[in-house]
């Protein structure tokens, strides 16, 4: 039976590379038949965020990652946030310390930074508390047991430490590098259980994987390094670690380096799934118009590919495609392109009444309000097509709900004849005599006109459609002036081309 975890700490908002951790946990979830747990990773105070959790519960829930367990439902393994099960971890230090896997340790803050300082000046490149420097520290090993019992009852600056062995190979299996190996030479003896009895994420973490029976640990690329220490605990308990898949690092769209919180800013879009508001406003997928399906589909192929040439994969297609095995260990470049263009994708084959779901709250302006139903799906089916987001149906769109402001001047000028106002005149008042106004009609009135006059379309259309949205860029013409009504078109034709004429 396979069970998963998405695990973050709720340190601030979660960034989109968390929510492609917790995507490939569902999907391998659902793939087995297995279940998929949030756990809230919340032991390290001093880094704890307000608001962090919350937003961590409704961006799955925007994504529609539903998990099975977690700290609002509960769940047979519960608690799922650390903090609540602070008194739990405290007995496996216990138990490492009584082997001899751990030790006290009572360093206080100026003996580290002394520590760091002498692996400077001898020139190490990191300074670490390990088999090297730890007899020349203040801890259990050291001291003697009298003077170990004398700092214990004091109670200052204790924490206990893993004892990581000084001469030895940590190989594992990870299904993405496959056989991974850590020199202990490279390991520091890491705390495990702070003064304050809280565990540290190590120690944390393994006895929760462990008590909650997760047999897969899918988490991003910047935990290998600490899988070696994890094994390590878990052979110290006796336990059967679980399978280790480590996910590909996300890195900038352009340059070196892991995407960072600030390249959204830098680069001109969000790089957290919803808009967070603190000290700092990060903007969010969400708010920036996109479909939760479509960034679903970019994210699955950020670091995963089916190996075939189909891109667009709704989710029960992911579900069946989606596996373990191709998940690609080189970095993947996070291409905003890629992602607007499935966003595009998505928006066009997408159900108008869904559209219309989404962008009602958007067009919030009084004067876009108190339209029909039928008027914005025509107006939804006429804009689908030419938009890379939800929010420019409105910022594109505008001048269906309101008079349009003249755009392409400059072709507005080049196309303007004074010898043409008849013209438009007369199709005015063609428009005025028609009983019906469908999109059909209105083409026939204005090319019919056009045949009829021995005009060129250039004469014509352009200044039509500058005068009814302001912009050569708009839908097509006849179905736009069709949707905005008779009267509605003759009035902008009219007041539009007296706009154009004082350009
Ligand atoms: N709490 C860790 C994080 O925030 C979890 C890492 C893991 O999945 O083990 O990413």
């Amino acid at each position: 039976m396979v069970r998963v975890r998405f695990a973050p700490s709720p340190t601030g908002p979660l960034h989109i590379g968390g929510v492609r951790t917790a995507l490939y946990n569902y999907l391998f979830a659902k793939k087995m038949g297995g279940s998929f747990i949030l756990r809230i990773e919340d032991t390290d105070r001093t880094r704890y965020v307000p608001g962090a959790e919350d937003y961590i519960i409704e961006a799955l829930d925007w994504f529609g990652l539903e998990t099975d367990e977690n700290p609002i439902k509960g769940g047979d393994y519960g608690p799922y946030r650390q903090s609540e099960r602070k008194d739990l971890y405290k007995q496996y230090a216990m138990k490492m310390l009584e082997d001899g896997n751990a030790y006290y340790a009572f360093d206080s803050a100026e003996d580290l930074e002394r520590m760091r300082e002498e692996a400077k000046e001898n020139g190490k490149h990191v300074a670490k508390y390990d088999a090297t420097v730890r007899m020349q520290m203040k801890n259990s090993l050291s001291l003697s047991t009298e003077e170990t019992a004398a700092l214990l009852e004091k109670g200052e600056n204790v924490v206990v430490r893993l004892n990581i062995p000084s001469d030895r190979r940590i190989g594992f299996k990870d299904i993405v590098r496959d056989e991974v190996s850590f020199d202990t030479k490279e390991l520091d003896d890491k705390v495990i259980l702070k003064g304050d009895g809280m565990p540290t994420y190590h120690l944390a973490n393994i006895v929760d994987d462990h008590l909650m029976e997760i047999t897969h640990v899918i988490r991003g690329e910047e935990w290998l390094s600490s899988t070696a220490h994890h094994i390590l605990m878990y052979e110290f308990m006796g336990w059967e670690p679980p399978q280790f898949v480590h996910l590909p690092l996300i890195l900038k769209p352009v340059g070196q380096g892991k995407l960072s919180k600030r390249d959204g800013a830098k680069f001109g879009f969000p790089v957290f799934p919803l808009e967070w508001k603190a000290e700092e406003t990060y903007a969010g997928f969400r708010e920036d118009g996109f479909d939760k399906d479509a960034i679903k589909n970019f994210l699955a192929f950020l670091g995963w590919n089916p190996g075939t040439e189909q891109e667009m994969f709704n989710m029960e297609d992911l579900i069946a495609a989606f596996s373990l095995e191709k998940i690609v260990k080189s970095g993947a470049r996070f291409d905003i392109d890629k992602a607007k263009w499935f966003n595009q994708q998505y928006i066009i084959a997408k159900d108008n009444a869904e559209i219309a779901e989404v962008i009602k709250p958007l067009l919030q302006n009084a004067s876009y309000m108190g339209h029909s139903d039928s008027f914005i799906l025509g107006f939804i089916e006429l804009m689908k097509e030419r938009v890379e987001s939800y929010n420019e149906f409105v910022s594109k769109g505008y001048y269906f709900f309101e008079k349009p402001r003249i755009e392409d001047e400059k072709i507005a000028r080049k196309k303007w004849k004074d010898e043409n106002e008849l013209h438009f005149t007369a199709i005015r008042t063609q428009m005025a005599e028609s009983s019906s106004f469908d999109s059909d009609t209105v083409q026939g009135i204005i090319k019919g006109y056009i045949g009829d006059n021995g005009l060129s379309f250039g004469a014509i259309l352009p200044i039509l459609r500058i005068a009814i949205s302001g912009t050569m860029k708009g839908p097509d013409i006849f179905g736009m002036m069709s949707l905005l009504g008779k009267e509605e078109s003759i009035d902008r034709l009219h007041a539009g081309i007296e706009k154009i004429k004082a350009l």
